[in-house]
This record gives structure tokens, sequence and C-alpha cells, in this order.
């Protein structure tokens, strides 16, 4: 068993778990493939093999190219809650994460779990907390929860899920990856979970517009520091020349980082009145203190995220003055 579980909080979860007819389980705004994937999860195995009344909810809707990671079993809700008599959130540390619905499950008078993988876990909120930074994923953690509750791994479908979770969060094996979640992968894939296909639902199933776009960022679109950071602004202009839809500039943000010397890596953007930011670094370099400092952010050591506001956060400066001022500070 993993570090975070002890026998403790799982006979805990199993009492919350008995205590309860109905489960609403909750994710982030702006759901990835983790988040789709352990809420999906856990909610099936509650479903089936404990028989509970169960309600997947998420602040927004999936990107299309996850679609896929839904499942047609269950009930899912986008942008409003429903009450229950257990309330379980996944990948993400706090309600806030969960935007619209945040204020709505903090008030709920259910008792509250905590599954998740980030830094600075909002435990006062939670009767019950499942975190620790030193796992792949949310789905990894989930995976282990339900080993430690007895499930066989017969289900097909709960495997899917998780190993679709990690591997996105993962970037396929190259983040975060720890003894234990090779031992995951190699438990799934033993009982039957069909990787490659995963493999093709998630990466090789894109518009031909999102390679046209990758190379266009690549080439016009990229800016580098010699300090050793670079940074792409996504604007408007960009994404209506390439009909970007959501979801579709997953992963450019990893990109300048096979540059030797590029050690963060910065993507902006744009929205109505704020830029979304993508950072990511190399080991040494703090993307999540990046996130926390100059982006309303947070997120892992080497991958986070936030939000910029400029009518309110560039202090009299550009847009790319702030984001190289963020950027060399950071370093
Ligand atoms: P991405 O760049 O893939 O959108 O996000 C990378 C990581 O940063 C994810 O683990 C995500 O949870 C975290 N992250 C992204 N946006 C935000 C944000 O606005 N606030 C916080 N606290 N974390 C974020
Ligand atoms: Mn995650």
């Amino acid at each position: 068993m993993i570090g975070c579980l002890g026998q403790e909080k799982i006979d805990g979860f199993r009492k919350l778990l008995g205590n309860a007819r109905k489960v609403a389980l909750a994710g982030h705004v702006h759901p990835d493939g983790d988040a789709i994937g352990c809420v999906t999860a856990l909610a099936l195995y509650l479903q089936r093999e404990l028989g509970k009344e169960v309600v997947c909810m998420f602040p927004d809707a999936l990107p299309e190219s996850l679609n896929f990671a839904k499942n047609p079993s269950l009930k899912y809700l986008w942008g409003k809650t429903e009450d229950a008599d257990l309330v379980i959130l996944m990948d993400c540390n706090a309600f806030s994460r969960t935007d619209v619905l945040g204020d709505s499950l903090a008030a709920s008078a259910a008792p509250k779990v905590l599954i998740d993988h980030h830094l600075n876990p909002d435990v006062s909120s939670f009767s019950l907390v499942f975190s620790t930074p030193d796992i792949s994923s949310a789905s990894e953690l989930t995976f282990w929860i339900l080993k430690a509750l007895g499930w066989d791994l017969r289900d097909r479908e709960i495997g899917e899920a998780l190993l679709t979770g990690m591997t996105t969060d993962t970037n396929n094996f190259a983040n975060s990856v720890f003894p234990t979640t090779f031992a995951m992968a190699s438990e799934l894939i033993a009982s039957g979970v069909d990787r490659d296909a995963i493999l093709q639902k998630i990466y090789f199933s894109y518009r031909e517009n999102r390679v046209r776009l990758m190379g266009y960022m690549q080439n016009e679109g990229l800016t580098i520091l010699p300090e050793g950071a670079s940074y792409m602004i996504l604007t408007k202009e960009i994404q209506e020349r390439f009909d970007l839809r959501e979801g579709e500039s997953e992963g450019l943000v990893n990109v300048p980082l096979s540059i030797k010397e590029v050690r963060l890596s910065l993507l902006l953007k744009e929205y109505e009145d704020h830029y979304r930011v993508s950072l990511r670094s190399k080991k040494g370099t703090s993307a999540q203190q990046c996130a926390v400092k100059y982006f309303n952010g947070g997120g892992h050591e080497n991958a986070a995220g936030g939000r910029l506001y400029p009518a309110k956060d560039l202090g009299g400066k550009s847009l790319e003055e702030y984001v190289k001022q963020a950027l060399l500070e950071s370093l």
C-alpha cells in the first residue's frame, strides 16, 4: 500500500461510503484526462460494485478530444451540482478549483473526501484526505485506493478510465513517474486493459489543424530568452485562424523544454478578459512557484497553470514585459 493511504484512512473511507446512499464526485475546471479518468473510475466502482447512486460533476465541458473518456452508464452534470450524502473532490486541492461549483460544494452538509496529488491541499475543508504529490496522478491514487477497498480489477472500463488518466497526466510516462506508476500500469494491462487502444484515442485522433498550429507556434510564435526560458502567446486571432477548439493546444507548452537550454516554458492562451497560463519546467526550476507568484495559479512543481487578467495584473507593463520579468525572476 502506498504512503498516504494507511488502513485507518481506508477504514474511514469505507465507513463514509457505507453511510451514503448517493455520492457526488467532482473534478476541476477545464477538466483534463486525469480529472475525467479518476472521477469516472471511482463513480463506476461505487455504482457497480457498491450499488450507490452516483453523480459526476464538472464546472465546464470536456474538450472534444476527451469525450471518449466519459462512460455512458454514468450521469454527468456540467456547470451545476446536485445534493448528495457524500461529496468526493478529485484531482484538485480545494473547492475553489471547481469554479462555479465551488461555493455550493463547500456549503454542502454532507461529509467531504479529497483525493488529490497537488501541493497544498485544503485539508480543513474535508473529513478525510487522501493526498500526496509523490504519485503520478489522481487516477493512480484512485487505483491504489480501489485496490485497498478490495477491487478485483475485473471491470475493464474502470481500468481503462484509470489508465487514461495516468497516461495523460504523465504525458505518456514522460513526467511524474514513480515505481508505483509502473506497477499500476502493469497490473491493469495484465488484467486486460488495452493500452494501445487508449493511446490511439488520446494521441492519434486529433484534427489536422492541431498539427498545423503546433508547427506555426514553434516557428512564428515562440520566443526564447537566452537566460533559459521561453514563451508563446496563443492569441484569439491565431486561434481563429487555425479554427482551434478547446483541448487542441494540449501538449504545446511541453515542446520548448526539448531545447537543452530551456528550463521554463510558458504558454498564454487568450480568452475574453484573461489569458489561461500553462507552465512547464525542468527539475530544479519551479513552474509551480512561478504560477503562484505571477499568474494567480498553482499546480505541481514542474507542471503548473493559472490565469492572467491584463486589466488588473500587469501593473503598467505590457503583456510581454510582464511575462518576461515573471519568467526571468523564476529561473
Ligand atoms: P495545464 O497547463 O495542463 O492546464 O495545467 C497544469 C497543471 O497546473 C495541472 O496540474 C493543473 O491542475 C494546474 N493548474 C492549471 N491551471 C491552474 C489554476 O488556475 N490554478 C491552480 N491552482 N492550478 C492550476
Ligand atoms: Mn492530475
